[in-house]
């Protein structure tokens, strides 16, 4: 094998790196050899300098191949500054790696990644090229299991997954949610009343347990919070939230939408129900921990002279002077930090669009794939069928006898049989192998909307799902985002720490494969 060495102006010094492993069933992943060739010529056309060749038969999935940190290390030593290679996923499937060259690549210690394709470069978008590494795969695999145990596909199908809602009951043989024959009227019948805002929520719950709407075990008129819940509860008009993400329901609606805001609007006059054992009221309460101790955060009211109440939140373990974190947190200021850390993982409309744009080429791609190789089953299918039908024939006209018909059909059966399924399986995979990630758009894209709503409490179920922790020091809340949320924080992070806004902003967008 020869390679290129070229001495040109350019102060660009390219490693080649070259990866195939077992694990790889793409065909169109092409040989180590073949990689190699197509590379030099790219080389040779461009005239660019080839310090070294790195190559590798491991996957990339899991972290630690050694040549590729040694590339790497060499490359923070200054001995090339750009990398060839035939494609991004071959230097990354996983979210270490791929940070490592994302991080590399913005510090400009890369200044060029170059492939068969396309060329990237310190001024791209981060996020395309992350996407393009294939940590989106990563993300839609982690999420196949969810998908197996078909939660997805009950909401897909507009079906709520959860208790019924006072006034509907679940249907234990369709799995569906109805209306229940007693309590739906009536519970339509209170909402109703309710929209028209001349209610307190006690006398509410007084009304409910007069018509025998009571809590489905205790028997017992619900408490405030509870009915608070119910009347925020979209469900009534005909939509729900699963993780975070509004779903269009099939389900039986019992007001309209129109009701529903006027609901809304009432609550708002009613204010958040009173202090009592279930509920305190404290829209954060259990939700943060001390960031110093790890014991969790409480909250307590304090009243003012003028008997104004204030709600503080702080560590739990502070009241035993054993940890250092003595602030308190007012409630308005915890509000805050809850909408600054939605905002740092917030998708905008703009970066919706392209993402979901992005989604759909993805799909066009897998189904024409999908579409070849069902076809090509389907052509195999046919010539079973076939040799099936003489065999059949044969026995028929005489020209086979038992033993000989049954030794030549026997295995051709579950041969046809195996095909059939894989082409069914092929056929249902068709449709929803990427709806996780346009699902995760669409969440990232709907918590920007309630920023600017300031839905308080789908901000807080939406980072309790997107994050794994949230932690609470000197009044400032930090979350760990799950992945790929992550890696929106940090883009978005950087975006808004860098001295020139609006030409950072521009920046990410500009196209992904801009050439040199
Ligand atoms: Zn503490």
């Amino acid at each position: 094998m020869t390679y290129v060495i070229c001495y040109t102006l350019s102060m660009r010094k390219y490693f080649i790196y070259c990866r195939k492993s077992s694990e790889d069933e793409d065909r169109q992943i092409r040989s180590i050899d073949a990689q190699l060739s197509e590379l030099n010529i790219i080389a040779e056309q461009n005239g660019m300098t080839i310090v070294e060749i790195f190559t590798e038969s491991k996957s990339a999935k899991e972290a630690g191949r050694e040549r590729f940190n040694e590339m790497l290390r060499r490359i923070e030593r200054g001995d090339a500054n750009a990398i060839l290679s035939w494609k991004l996923d071959r230097l990354a499937r996983n979210f270490d790696d791929g940070g490592k060259i994302i991080g590399m690549l913005q510090r400009g210690v890369i200044q060029e990644i170059r492939t068969f394709e396309k060329s990237y470069l310190p001024s791209d978008n981060v996020l395309t090229i992350a996407v393009e590494l294939g940590m989106a795969n990563q993300y839609v695999r982690d999420l196949s299991v969810y998908i197996q145990n078909g939660i997805r596909e009950k909401i897909r199908r507009g079906i709520f997954c959860g208790k019924a809602p006072l006034g509907y009951y679940n249907e234990p043989r369709l799995r569906t949610i109805e209306p229940h024959p007693q309590h739906f009227k009536k519970m339509k019948r209170i909402l109703e009343h309710f929209a028209g805002g001349q209610c307190s929520l006690t006398a509410i719950r007084n009304k409910m347990a007069n018509v025998g709407l009571l809590g489905t075990r205790s028997r017992k008129p619900l408490p405030l919070s509870s009915i608070d819940n119910l009347l925020r509860n979209p469900f009534y008009y005909g939509v729900f939230v699963h993780k975070g993400e509004l779903h269009q329901g099939t389900h039986v609606p019992m007001i309209t939408k129109k009701t529903f805001d006027e609901i809304q609007q009432a609550l708002v006059a009613v204010g958040r129900p009173r202090h009592n054992r279930d509920d305190k009221g404290f829209t954060f309460l259990h939700f943060a921990t001390c960031d110093c101790c790890g014991y969790s955060i409480t909250a307590e009211r304090h009243t003012k002279k003028s008997g104004r109440r204030y709600h503080y939140y702080r560590c739990t373990r502070k009241s035993k002077q054993r940890c250092e974190e003595r602030t308190f947190i007012p409630e308005e200021k915890f509000a805050q930090e809850v909408k600054r850390n939605v905002e740092l993982v917030a998708l905008p409309d703009e970066w919706k669009e392209r993402f979901l744009a992005r989604v759909e080429t993805w799909e066009t791609e897998s189904a024409e794939r999908n579409q070849s190789q069902i076809e090509r089953l389907k052509s195999d299918l046919a010539v079973i069928k076939v040799k099936i039908d003489r065999i059949n024939n044969g026995f028929a006209d005489g020209s086979l006898d038992v033993q000989e018909f049954k030794e030549l059909k026997n295995p051709l059966v579950p041969q046809k049989v195996a095909l059939e399924h894989q082409i069914i399986a092929l056929e249902r995979g068709k449709i929803n192998r990427l709806e996780p990630l346009r699902n995760w758009i669409l969440q990232a894209n709907q918590a920007g909307k309630w920023v600017s709503d300031e839905s308080w409490l789908e901000m807080k179920s939406f980072l309790t799902d997107a994050g794994s922790n949230r932690r609470l020091r000197a009044q400032t809340l930090t979350v760990s985002f799950k992945k790929p949320f992550d890696l929106l924080a940090e883009t978005n992070e950087s975006a808004r720490s860098a001295p020139d806004d609006f030409s950072q902003t521009s920046k990410w967008w500009s196209p992904g494969g801009s050439n040199p």
